[in-house]
């Protein structure tokens, strides 16, 4: 009975619901294509599987387009809104089958076997074969219809296997086309091959890159953190310091990632926090930056310099229930001496490693440790410290 409605129409909808695209859209189709129809073909059903769609009844959805594929064997676009939806209901081996079998129909148009081409390589990214996956988008990029959507895939897949060069590649290549989504991944690839050369003792290469990196970005906080880095390997650990001075003063979400280095930096020059020399405009009398300070301490596992346990009584007082705990022992957290600073900032330390400490500004999602590109949305510089003690686990590993 489907069969007896115009099979775009059936498609547009079909794919406009699987694409997730809004509801308004859906209801724009259904003018144009209302105008097409013959009042005497709107039957019940008809508005049935509309409201499935538009309801996102996938199951009744899925019914409604297997009669239709079941009823046209023939016409590709209906097999491929199944795949689709099969795809979309994380049945991918469905999805696989169904967009193999229409690549190997004979004389198939070339639009449309590029559109199946496409639909493999995004089950395959689906079902992690990355491999089978970045071979179907490669063979897309020269064609202006999938050109930046393959790419971007592609992008995708090259940050999954850690393959930064090929991902350069990719990212210069989008670039020409369209705008990339994340404006600093290309100076962070450049960035992560900096980091594999020095690991791999190659200095000279590991410095290009990171140039690279500053060429990209201009002060490029990661690649200022590895220039540190370097610094204190060639012995010049005034330099390092200086360069995460700078960092910390600019940029005080990444104060955790940070203050670690720059400890290591004053300890090689025989400084601690309160030098003069080491002054930071961190090292104020304000309350807020001085908790910040003995946070960051604390997730880093830095604490043991007076200066930051000074500034744990700050952190202590601007925590509603650490706050109500210090009180009920010992009445003021400034009377608390160095020893047993040290034994709170010891058992926080301890709390803070099974707890949340970096979230995700874009998706919200909760790590242990801190990463340049957050593990659920794959957005570049989004995970901030969460720097109050929250007790809920960790939505990922860290
Ligand atoms: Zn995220």
């Amino acid at each position: 009975m489907f069969s007896e409605f115009p099979v775009d129409f059936w498609l547009a909808l079909m794919l406009a619901a699987a694409a997730g695209w809004a509801a308004g859209h859906v209801w724009r189709s259904l003018g144009r294509a209302k105008s097409t129809l013959r009042s005497e073909r709107m039957s019940p059903q008809y508005f049935a599987g509309l409201n499935h769609l538009l309801n996102e009844q996938q199951d009744k959805a899925l019914e409604v387009l297997r009669g239709l594929a079941e009823a046209d064997t023939e016409t590709v676009e209906t097999q491929l809104a199944l795949g689709h939806l099969y795809r979309r209901r994380g049945e991918v081996d469905r999805a696989i089958h169904v967009h193999e079998a229409i690549m190997q129909r004979p004389e198939l148009p070339a639009l449309l076997h590029q559109q199946a081409q496409f639909a493999l390589g995004e089950d395959y990214l689906k079902a992690g074969l990355l491999d089978r996956a970045e071979v179907c988008f490669q063979k897309l990029i020269d064609q202006p219809a999938h050109r930046t959507a393959s790419l971007r895939n592609l992008l995708n897949i090259y940050e999954q296997q850690g393959d930064w060069l090929q991902a350069i590649n990719a990212y210069q290549q989008l670039s020409s086309f369209s705008s990339p989504e994340h404006p600093t991944a290309l100076a962070h690839y450049y960035c992560e091959l900096a980091e594999q050369a020095q690991r791999e003792g190659m200095f000279s290469q590991a410095m290009e890159n990171l140039n690279r990196a500053f060429e990209v970005q201009r002060n490029f906080p990661r690649g200022n953190l590895i220039n540190a880095d370097f610094y204190l390997a060639a012995g010049d650990a005034r330099s390092a310091a200086a360069v995460c001075k700078r960092v910390m003063e600019i940029h005080p979400h990444l104060l955790p990632i940070v203050l670690p280095l720059f400890i290591r930096a004053i300890r090689a020059l025989n400084m601690s926090l309160d030098n003069a020399d080491a002054q930071l405009s961190l090292l104020s009398a304000d309350s807020k930056q001085r908790a910040a300070l003995a946070y960051a301490a604390i997730v880093s596992n830095v604490f043991d310099e007076p200066y930051l346990l000074q500034c744990l009584p700050d952190f202590l007082r601007q925590d509603a229930t650490l706050g109500e705990m210090v009180q009920a022992l010992v009445a003021d957290a400034n009377s608390l001496n160095s020893v047993q600073l040290h034994s709170v900032a010891t058992s926080l330390a301890k709390v803070f490693r099974r707890t949340q400490r970096y979230r995700c500004i874009s998706c919200g999602v909760n790590t242990g440790s801190h990463f340049w590109q957050c593990p659920g949305c794959h957005s570049w510089d989004t995970l901030a410290p969460v720097s109050r003690l929250e007790l809920s686990p960790v939505s990922r590993r860290g």
